[in-house]
């Protein structure tokens, strides 16, 4: 066997395998073993690209806030243009969401309602008669996750990580302290610390080391690049409904991203989008909006994986020495990568910045009952 030692092992290089490789790439040597051939191939390649305050469960909501300084301000050579371009976020809420608009407006933070006749004025051609309320999240912002991708995985490989490509974790075991996964070529990497990123596959990833699952289901996501004819619309803001039942935003200069908000449960694979959410999606924004759709010119479709919760799983496993998860980032994977990134690193070293320690009870990964296996195959 062609063995490799490491301080931490990786399995995984999507934005959570990147943010944990580079933040813990600081203090130890760090092994990234990637199943594809490119890394960021899954979920990470086909997200929406937004950060948004105001969205997801209480752990995400922490862990975006506590990303905002590093998108901001990256370090030095992180990345060669910004990370954020600002980007409002307006809800629109027609008469069978009024509840649902009103229980967002409580418990967000700097949503403010707005006028629906704001809303021409900002672009987007709300139809008459569609939306009773709308409100506005105007600290919201696009991400480029293709750069903050790439600094996370160049930071990792400065500071002497290893990027394994085509690299699948096949056989995963312990063995007098050391974690030892060995890809299909032989390539064995060992580390007393494994990192489990691997989205969608994270049970899967667990199982192989002898450990009982979390409950991770990914969920289909779709979204169609759509052309809006006539309309610039390269300064609308994102806008959906409050059901989260469909959202539209610019993508580049003239066209528009849409998505039918779906989450059709489905096993972890290279998931591809159906039909039917494509109809819908148009379906949906075309009551709203009066937008007209002659071609979709792209369509894709994206795995969001959610423990039973909903929140995050980050964490040492309590029976599993040196076994950390790192899943269930959902649709929030992205905005809260570098928070997520630094809390991994430091539980590795075992001093977490103080600011992050309240989000250490949300996202235990031992707040699951788990059924099965559960000890550590020797
Ligand atoms: C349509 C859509 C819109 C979204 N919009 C947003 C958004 O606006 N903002 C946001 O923050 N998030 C968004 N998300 C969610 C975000 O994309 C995910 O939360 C995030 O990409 C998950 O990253 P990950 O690294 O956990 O998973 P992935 O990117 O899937 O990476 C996991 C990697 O692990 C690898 N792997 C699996 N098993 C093994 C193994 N045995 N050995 C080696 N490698 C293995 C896989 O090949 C894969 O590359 C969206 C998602 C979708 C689909």
């Amino acid at each position: 066997m062609d063995t490799h030692d490491f301080d931490v092992l990786v399995i995984g290089a999507g934005i959570a395998g990147a943010t944990a490789a580079a933040h813990c790439a600081a203090t130890g040597r760090v092994a990234l073993m990637e199943a594809e051939e490119t890394a960021g191939y899954h979920s990470t390649g086909r997200s929406a690209a937004i950060w948004i305050q105001n969205y997801g469960p209480p752990d995400v909501r922490r862990l975006s806030a506590a990303s905002r300084a590093f998108f901001a301000e990256p370090p030095a050579g992180f990345a060669s243009a910004p990370l954020l371009a600002q980007r409002p976020v307006v809800t629109v809420a027609p008469a069978d969401q009024a509840a649902a608009m009103a229980a967002m407006l409580e418990d967000g933070e700097g949503l403010e309602p707005l006028p629906l006749a704001a809303i021409a004025a900002m672009g987007p051609p709300l139809r008459e008669g569609y939306a009773v309320s709308a409100a506005i999240e105007r600290d919201a912002f696009d991400i480029d996750v293709a750069a903050l991708h790439a600094g996370f995985l160049k930071t990792a490989r400065a500071a002497g990580g290893v990027l394994a490509l085509r690299s699948r974790a096949g056989r995963i075991w312990h063995d007098r302290g050391l974690w030892h996964a060995a890809a299909k070529d032989g390539t064995v990497f060992r580390a007393p610390v494994l990192v489990n990123a691997a989205g969608a596959w994270g049970d899967e990833v667990a199982a192989l080391a002898g450990l009982a699952p979390i409950g991770l289901q990914p969920k289909r996501r779709t979204a169609l690049i759509i052309d809006p004819g006539q309309h610039d619309c390269s300064r609308w803001p994102l806008i959906g409904d409050a059901a989260h039942s469909w959202y539209l935003r610019p993508e580049a200069r003239r066209k528009l991203m849409l998505s039918p908000a779906d989450e059709t449960d489905m096993p972890p694979h290279d998931v591809q989008p159906d039909e039917i959410d494509i109809a819908i999606a148009i379906d949906r924004m075309q009551q709203a909006l009066d937008i007209p759709v002659t071609r979709v010119e792209h369509r894709w479709a994206g795995l969001r994986s959610f423990t039973p919760d909903r929140s995050l799983a980050i964490g040492f496993d309590a029976q599993a020495p040196g076994f950390l998860w790192m899943i269930g980032q959902g649709g929030y994977g992205i905005q809260t990568a570098p928070a997520a990134g630094r809390l991994v690193a430091g539980m590795v070293a075992g001093a977490v910045a103080e600011e992050l320690l309240p989000i250490l009870p949300l996202v235990n990964p031992n707040r699951f009952a788990r059924n099965g296996a559960g000890t550590v195959a020797a």
